[in-house]
């Protein structure tokens, strides 16, 4: 086994602090990754504190990777030693039914999808995630990284930027389309970043009077404080896609209402409650509520790679590992620019 150290929670109310662990062997199909940086999700957030059914504690949150390769197994052909490489949420499937055959192995349908923590893996050990110094994986659940792009801006890209980019591609949102974004953190700068590059007209939708100023400069045309109901009203029926990246109860029928005729509406945030909606918010103007879960491990490529053509990366603040707790609180204030970046240097 090999010895790692990272955070960890032992409990759904314990702040984070150092443990060591092991990790497996690095098998035939499998790399080491020596981690740089760890983006912190919301996601994290939840599962630590059970919000989304009991965790497996102790859990080491962070599904926001990139590092260094310093091993790689006999049947590795996708990467070298000293190579960049990325991680996001999943670390495994069985790689052969007809979603991970379409790569979209987050599906998988022999219910095999290994979550980055949090999880089982096929050998029946948990798995611990990247707040830590060190991980093994199968080198299908492993992306290139490009060295053009700031490592630290690149590492929510894993979650951040491929949760936003998929649903965005899948709906072919673009030019002549206006999008609204709802919830400026993590995934809504990212999905900002993304629409406005796909050449669509973006509005921010937002709780937070002083992030307008942000909003534009991500680049975002309008923006609307959705606590003001004269601004809020204004903006019936205006847009065709709205992403919806909140991570707490809110009113879904609100928004819907400012969907054009088939306008879509498209969940990425996960809040733990179930979803409260009027069937005529739908049925007037057939409009649609779908929702979309990270993307395959195809399109989390195609979206570095996409990100590194055209300059794109998150917007950060890195902190150390110590700090982490702090950041959390940061995080459930709405107070992240716009996100929290691990160094694990720091470790
Ligand atoms: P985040 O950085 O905390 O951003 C969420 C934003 O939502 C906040 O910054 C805030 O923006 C807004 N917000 C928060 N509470 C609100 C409330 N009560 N009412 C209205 N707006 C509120 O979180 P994140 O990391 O982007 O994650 C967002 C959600 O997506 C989480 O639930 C996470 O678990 C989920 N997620 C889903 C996937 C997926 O595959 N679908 C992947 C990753 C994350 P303003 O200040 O602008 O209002
Ligand atoms: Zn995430």
């Amino acid at each position: 086994m090999i010895n790692a150290k990272g955070y960890a929670a032992h409990s759904k109310t314990d702040a984070l602090q150092p443990w060591e662990f092991e990790r497996r062997e690095v098998g035939a199909d499998d790399v080491l990754i020596d981690i740089l940086y760890c983006g912190i999700c919301h996601s994290d957030i939840h599962q630590v504190r059970s919000e989304w059914g009991p965790a497996i504690y102790p859990i080491v949150p962070g599904h926001e990777i990139v590092g260094r390769i310093t091993a790689v197994g006999a049947n590795v052909s996708k990467f070298k030693v000293g190579e960049l490489a990325g991680i996001g949420c999943m670390v495994n499937s069985c790689q052969h039914c007809d979603s991970c055959d379409h790569g979209q192995e987050q599906f998988c349908d022999n219910k095999q999808t290994v979550w980055t923590y949090n999880s089982r893996d096929k050998d029946g050990s948990v798995t611990y995630g990247g707040y830590s110094n060190k991980i093994v994986c199968d080198q299908h659940f492993v992306l290139h990284v490009s060295d053009k792009l700031d490592l630290k801006g690149v590492a929510p890209l894993l979650c951040a930027g491929i949760t936003t980019y998929s649903p965005l591609r899948k709906w072919k949102v673009g030019k002549g389309h206006k999008v609204g974004v709802l919830g400026l953190g993590g995934l809504g700068h990212m999905a900002v970043k993304f629409a406005v590059s796909f050449g669509a007209e973006v509005t921010m939708l937002s709780t937070s009077p002083s992030k307008e100023a942000d909003a534009k400069r991500l680049g975002a045309h309008k923006f609307v404080l959705t606590k003001d109901p004269e601004q809020v009203k204004s903006l019936d029926r205006y847009f065709d896609f709205i992403i919806d990246t909140v991570s707490a109860p809110h009113d879904y029928n609100r928004y819907l209402q400012m969907l054009k005729t088939d306008g879509v509406q498209i969940c990425v945030g996960l809040p733990p409650e179930p979803l409260s909606i009027a069937g005529n918010s739908l049925m007037r103007g057939n409009r649609v509520l779908t929702a979309s879960s990270i993307g395959g491990i195809p399109e989390t490529q195609e979206m570095l790679d996409y990100c590194a053509e055209h300059n794109i990366t998150s917007d950060i603040e890195l902190i150390d590992i110590k700090d982490v707790n702090t950041a959390y609180e940061r995080v459930l204030k709405s107070d992240v620019k716009y996100r929290f970046v691990i160094d694990l240097a720091t470790l």
